[in-house]
């Protein structure tokens, strides 16, 4: 057992804290990672403060993980010690039924293991990224190419794939509208994927506070939809709308900015809503839902990355700060992901 330094939550409504953390011995097929930066993903929030009902405490959160291999076991031939790594969402699943062998893992029957908060092979509670190492299997560590800075690519982990999955599986490319709802953490990812991808790229966003920003990032719009024309203005117009907001959504109004054949595709935690049969039946849309990336696909879009530019919008903070970028990221106040630098760890608590 390795006995590692953390930020960690001991309940729902009280705020992070200096922790410590087991991390396994290495087992023959694990890698231990010297975790150099870990992003805040707003699912952090959610999961944390208890939005999807009663979890396991304390919990490590973060699952935007990227650092160095500094001990691999001894059947680990994927990855090397020194090599720049990454880890995401999920550190298991099955790998015998169906979604797992077609590389979906994250749609494992059995269910998949999440970075923290799933009980792990061993019977432990699996603890995330804020923190200072971590052990993985191999299979779900991800290569980070040379050219993505380590703090630009820990949002990849998860922002980047679960953007970067609708966007390909429902054909975002050159000839294609994409519409992108929300310019957050995940919305500024999804826009530079989407037009690098070829894709005309309009961001949806709540007021024209960003645009700025929007356009910066490499959209070709930018509309308000606080602004009942952009509705008129825009009716019948999108292939492919991703939205990335948690809050509430009209979602008829949002399909009725679908042109034919056209796809709205959910990935923020929307709570329930309602919809209107006719929003569907008209131009035949779809109304869809996607849940971060299998590995394969986070490998791709790592790679994609890489080789157009990518990296995330970040600002990098000390672990001590972790409580106030909480309550920044509630309050839309975030440009566009905060990462936590995870030297600020080594010395507490
Ligand atoms: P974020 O950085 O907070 O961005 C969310 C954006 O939503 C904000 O920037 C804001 O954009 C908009 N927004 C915020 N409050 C709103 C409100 N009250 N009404 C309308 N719009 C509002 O969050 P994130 O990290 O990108 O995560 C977004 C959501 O995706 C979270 O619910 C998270 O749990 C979920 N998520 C899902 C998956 C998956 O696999 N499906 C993976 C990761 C995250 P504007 O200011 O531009 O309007
Ligand atoms: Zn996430
Ligand atoms: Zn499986």
């Amino acid at each position: 057992m390795l006995t590692v330094n953390a930020y960690a939550a001991a309940s729902p409504t009280e705020p992070l804290a200096p922790a410590t953390v087991e991390r396994r011995d290495l087992g023959p097929r694990d890698v231990l990672i010297e975790i150099k930066y870990c992003g805040i993903c707003h699912t952090d929030i959610h999961w944390v403060r208890g939005d999807w009902g009663a979890k396991d405490y304390p919990v490590v959160p973060g699952h935007e993980i990227a650092g160095i291999v500094s001990q691999v076991g001894p059947e680990v031939t994927r990855h090397a010690v020194g090599e720049r790594v990454g880890v995401g969402c999920m550190v298991n699943s099955c790998r015998e039924c169906g979604p797992c062998q077609q590389g979906e893992e994250q749609y494992c029957i059995k269910g998949h293991i999440l970075t923290y908060g799933s009980v792990d092979r061993d019977g432990t509670l699996t603890q995330g990224g804020y923190s200072t190492h971590v052990v993985v299997d191999q299979d779900f560590v991800l290569r980070i190419p040379e050219g993505v800075r380590l703090e630009e690519a820990a949002p990849l982990l998860c922002a980047g794939v679960t953007t970067y999955s609708p966007l390909t599986r429902w054909g975002a490319g050159p000839g294609k509208n994409v519409g992108v709802i929300g310019l957050g953490g995940l919305g500024h990812v999804a826009v530079k994927l989407a037009k690098a991808m070829g894709a005309e790229t309009t961001v949806l966003s709540r007021t024209l506070a960003k645009k700025d920003d929007g356009l910066r990032l490499g959209a070709d719009h930018y509309y308000a939809t606080s602004d009942p024309a952009t509705f008129e203005h825009l009716a019948g117009t999108f292939d492919l709308i991703v939205n990335t907001v948690s809050a509430e959504l009209d979602v008829d109004a949002y399909l009725s900015l679908l042109a034919v054949n056209g796809t709205l595709a959910i990935v923020g935690a929307t709570p329930k809503f309602s919809l209107d049969r006719f929003s569907l039946v008209r131009n035949q849309r779809a109304f869809a839902g996607s849940q971060i990336g299998g590995i394969r696909t986070t490998q791709q879009m790592l790679d994609f990355c890489a080789e157009h530019g990518i990296g995330a919008e970040v600002e990098v903070i000390p672990a001590e700060k972790i409580n106030e970028a909480y309550d920044r990221v509630l309050a839309s106040d975030v440009r566009y992901r905060f990462v936590i630098d995870a030297s600020t760890l080594a010395t507490a608590p």
